[in-house]
This record gives C-alpha cells, sequence and structure tokens, in this order.
C-alpha cells in the first residue's frame, strides 16, 4: 500500500512559439486541461504500477470534483480527499516551441490540508506500507503526516521537491529522501553542508539527516545512498520528447516498488521515468506497469 499525502491541482497548459517578456502579450497554439501536482502525479504513478493507493489532499468545494474523479478513474482511493472552500491548486504551465517551460502555480486549497485527514490516514498504517510525501503542502502536514506514519511503523519516503528554501521546511521522521540535483544541494545547504558535487553531497546528506538518499540525474539515472554505500543506476537511452512528470514518475515507481531490494526498485523507477520522457505531458506521459515489465525485460 502507497499513501500520498500531498498536492492535486488543475493543470492548464498552453503551447506557444515562445515564452512572453514582461509587458508582452502572445498567442498561444492550444490550451489543454489536466490532473497535476506532484502528490497527485505521483499517486498515479504509484497506482499505474501497480499499488493500491490512497491519496489524502484538499481540492476546492466547488472546482474539486473533476480531480477527485480523474484520480479515482485511476482505482487510487479518494475517501481522505477533502473539500476546501478554497479554490483547487492551479498550475499554468506555458511550454514554448524550444522545450523551454515556464510554470505558475497556486496553491489553493494545498495550503489548507485537513490534519484529521492526515492523521487518520497515516496512523492506519502498517510496517510494509509507504508514505510518500513532497513540498507542496506545508512543511507543518508533512512533518503531521511523517511522525505519525513512521510511528505507525511505515516506510516514510519524501521527495522535496520543489527545492525547500528554509530550513523550517525540513521534514524529519523521513526514511529515504528523493531529490534531484537541484534538490540535493538546496537541502545539502540547509543542512549546513558547503556543496561539493551530486556524488559527495549524496553521502554527506544521508550522514547529516540519518536517512538514505536517491539523487536522480537525468538522462545519466539515479545515484543510490544506502546504509553507507553508493551505487550509480544508469537510465536507459531514449530521445527526450517532454521531461515533464519524469521525476514524479520516479517516486510514484520507487515508493510502488519498496517490497524490491532498493537497486532494483531505482532500476524499475529509472525505467519508468526515461519511458514518461518519451511522451507529451504529465500524467498522461506516465507508463504501465506492463510497458515497464516489458522494457525490463528488454
Ligand atoms: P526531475 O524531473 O525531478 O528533475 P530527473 O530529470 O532527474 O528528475 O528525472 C528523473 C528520472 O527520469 C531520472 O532518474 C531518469 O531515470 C529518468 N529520465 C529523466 N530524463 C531522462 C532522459 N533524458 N533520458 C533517460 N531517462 C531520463
Amino acid at each position: 500500500r502507497v499513501t500520498v499525502v500531498g498536492s492535486v491541482n488543475a493543470d492548464t497548459s498552453l503551447r506557444l512559439a515562445a515564452l512572453p517578456r514582461p509587458g508582452e502579450t502572445v498567442l498561444a497554439r492550444e490550451a489543454s486541461a489536466s490532473l497535476g501536482g506532484k502528490g497527485a502525479n505521483q499517486a498515479v504513478a504509484a497506482a499505474r504500477a501497480g499499488a493500491h493507493v490512497t491519496m489524502v489532499g484538499a481540492v476546492g468545494r466547488e472546482d474539486g470534483e473533476p480531480l477527485a474523479q480523474a484520480l479515482a478513474a485511476e482505482g487510487i482511493d479518494t475517501g481522505l480527499l477533502t473539500r476546501s472552500e478554497r479554490a483547487s491548486g492551479r498550475a499554468l504551465v506555458l511550454l514554448d516551441d524550444d522545450g523551454e517551460n515556464s510554470i505558475i502555480v497556486v496553491p489553493g486549497a494545498n495550503a489548507a490540508l485537513d490534519d484529521a485527514a492526515v492523521r487518520q490516514a497515516c496512523a492506519d498504517l502498517s510496517p510494509g506500507d509507504v508514505l510518500v510525501l513532497q513540498h507542496e503542502i506545508p512543511a507543518a502536514t508533512s512533518r503531521l503526516a511523517a511522525a505519525t506514519a513512521s510511528a505507525a511503523g511505515a516506510t516514510v519516503i519524501w521527495n522535496a521537491a520543489p527545492a525547500p528554501a528554509h530550513a523550517a521546511d525540513l521534514v524529519e521522521h523521513v526514511d529515504l529522501l528523493v531529490v534531484n540535483e537541484h534538490e540535493l544541494d538546496a537541502v545539502a545547504r540547509l543542512v549546513g553542508l558547503r556543496p561539493a558535487g551530486p556524488e559527495a553531497d549524496v553521502a554527506a546528506v544521508a550522514a547529516r539527516l540519518g536517512t538514505d538518499v536517491v539523487c536522480t540525474l537525468g538522462a545519466a539515472g539515479a545515484l543510490v545512498h544506502r546504509d553507507g554505500a553508493l551505487v550509480r543506476v544508469p537510465a536507459p537511452v531514449v530521445t527526450a520528447v517532454d521531461t515533464t512528470a519524469a521525476g514524479d514518475t520516479f517516486v510514484g515507481y520507487l515508493a510502488a516498488s519498496w517490497h524490491l531490494p532498493l537497486a532494483d526498485a531505482v532500476r524499475r523507477a529509472a525505467l519508468a521515468g526515461a519511458l514518461a520522457v518519451t511522451r507529451q505531458g504529465a500524467a498522461t506521459s506516465i507508463p504501465t506497469r506492463a510497458e515497464v515489465e516489458l522494457g525490463l525485460a528488454a
């Protein structure tokens, strides 16, 4: 079982020739709407990986129903997705023809998760269950979730994304920290280290926080630091079309594969992430378990 306590957004993606400069008005070729938010994307990835997934979060009372339905359509349990007086979180994603993007996120209901729902979901976990957190909801809510799940004996995975900016953003009771290079750098600074490159930083952050650490490196795969040993897991070579949600796919697959030896779980997650970058879109680009199995067999 995988429980995600995190963000759910209504994403609007706009495709345009070039990103607008300040003061400029530009026309977009097309607009598309989809489910998004790191929490929701990771829940979808874990569900497609075959896990039984519960999504704990908050959406707007007025506008949240389509988001809840999109999660439920993936087989995700939405019984603890609460309805807020605030509007659902939103993200506006601008994508230009060079593959550059600019993203604006309005947290909305994600800033007001219900503590009672978080406590209920996390107290119900058992050893063998996995809690997944990101950094798109208040750190205090993530800390409550981590402390409660940890006391219940569950494994806590924290994907510190987007990069935390203050020491108060750090979450305790974490078993595994998952970051990309930029987030690793940010976490290293917050715990008082001078960044010295991914390999050294992964080891230093693991020692300082007392957690295992996985750092994703895009096309170069991932670094895994567990029990004092560092392993590099390569990603398959693919033609990247759209890297959106590669990280979320990786984390969701990793959480769903937690029962495997860590290096095997990371290999699976790296393959799933690589498949996601070969396709357009966020949640739509997340591969199914069958597709990943096919890739592993190849
Ligand atoms: P984020 O999107 O959070 O910055 P990364 O870019 O590190 O995360 O990507 C996460 C994972 O997705 C990588 O560890 C890798 O397995 C896969 N991936 C991402 N980009 C590529 C790529 N260009 N080629 C192959 N795999 C990729």
